[in-house]
């Protein structure tokens, strides 16, 4: 097995050839099987979506979800999208997935909204190789198959895929924002964003990744940035939301400082659709007392 075979190649010294050859069969082999597996999953219904609330700082209110991708595999159990996103961007497989998430984001936030949920918006992850995949005609077929209004569905590409294309990828956000959803941009902060291409991608609202989140309680640096987003957010008209809230501190600050929406372990980690439907039903929100002061004069 690969632990044997690593001790004997270090045994063996730096040079064993063989031994290299044989791991990147191994991994090879692995690749090919979870490929497998995956085209496999995409057919047998074995993809599911959670749903992780995000709650306005304003209303303490649930004002949408992010369906996150899941995969229950027969043996390995739940996977992490973060295992196997990677794989369905490298063989393609993520553009039928992707056309699977969309609508069936879309037909979920549809049924909440049509059980008098509230005019809940759905945001799904979309990856940069969907974007020249006939993107704008999935989202049209999806909003269509739906019935859900082009307004409540948002999507989320983050800075790094932006930025990697940018030219490439501005006319088909401008043909996206053209059928009514919106741009986010997630994990913001993590790439290299122009402050030029802010300015010409069509977006709606800026994501602060988790990594400035984490530490925000202790760390006055990350305060400074998690201000200096919010800031330039706004000056660019777009909204923020703080991703990977966990604590009252992280909260508390962010109120602080104009955050508009979060979403975090705090209020919820990502649910299956039945217990996402059962919050919706129990009105839960935000303490009141943590909300903003203006908010609640207001
Ligand atoms: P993301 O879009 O940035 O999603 C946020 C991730 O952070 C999710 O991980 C979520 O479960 C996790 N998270 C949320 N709140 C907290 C918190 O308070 N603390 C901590 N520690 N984590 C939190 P998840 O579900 O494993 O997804 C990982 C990434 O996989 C996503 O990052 C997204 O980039 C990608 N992904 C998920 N679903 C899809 C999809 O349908 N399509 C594509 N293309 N990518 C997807
Ligand atoms: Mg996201
Ligand atoms: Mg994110
Ligand atoms: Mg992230």
């Amino acid at each position: 097995n690969a632990d044997t075979a690593m001790y004997r190649a270090k045994e063996a010294g730096r040079n064993n050839f063989q031994f290299f050859t044989a791991e990147m069969n191994a991994n090879a082999m692995e690749m090919m099987k979870l490929e497998r597996d995956l085209r496999y999953a995409l057919d047998n219904e074995e993809f599911l979506l959670y749903y992780q609330p995000k709650v306005s700082c304003r209303t303490g209110r649930i004002v949408g979800f992010e369906a996150l991708l899941r995969w229950q595999h027969p043996l390995r159990g739940m996977v992490s999208p973060l295992e196997f996103i990677p794989l369905l961007e490298e063989t393609g497989l993520i553009v039928p997935v992707g056309a699977w998430v969309l609508h069936t984001a879309s037909a979920q936030a549809r049924t909440w909204q049509e059980a008098g949920l509230g005019k809940l918006n759905i945001a799904v992850n979309v990856s940069g190789k969907q974007v020249g995949q006939h993107l704008c005609a999935t989202v049209r077929e999806a909003l269509a198959a739906s019935g859900l209004p082009a307004e409540h569905l948002e999507l989320e590409l983050t800075e790094s895929q932006l930025m990697k294309d940018a030219e490439g990828i501005i006319s088909t956000l401008r043909q996206l924002k053209a059928t009514g959803v919106s741009i986010s941009v997630d994990d913001f902060g993590t790439g290299y964003s122009s402050l030029a291409y802010l300015k010409r991608f069509p977006l709606d609202t800026l994501k602060i990744d988790r990594a400035f989140v984490r530490d925000l309680a202790a760390d006055a640096n990350d305060v400074s940035i998690a201000k200096a987003i919010i800031t330039l957010a706004h000056s660019f008209n777009l909204k923020v939301v703080a991703e990977g809230v966990e604590t009252e501190d992280q909260l508390s600050l962010l109120i602080a400082n104009q955050c508009d929406i979060i979403q975090g372990y705090y209020f919820s980690k990502p649910l299956p659709t039945t217990e996402a439907t059962a919050m919706l039903q129990q009105s839960r929100c935000l303490p009141a007392h943590l909300l903003c002061q203006q908010a609640l004069s207001a």
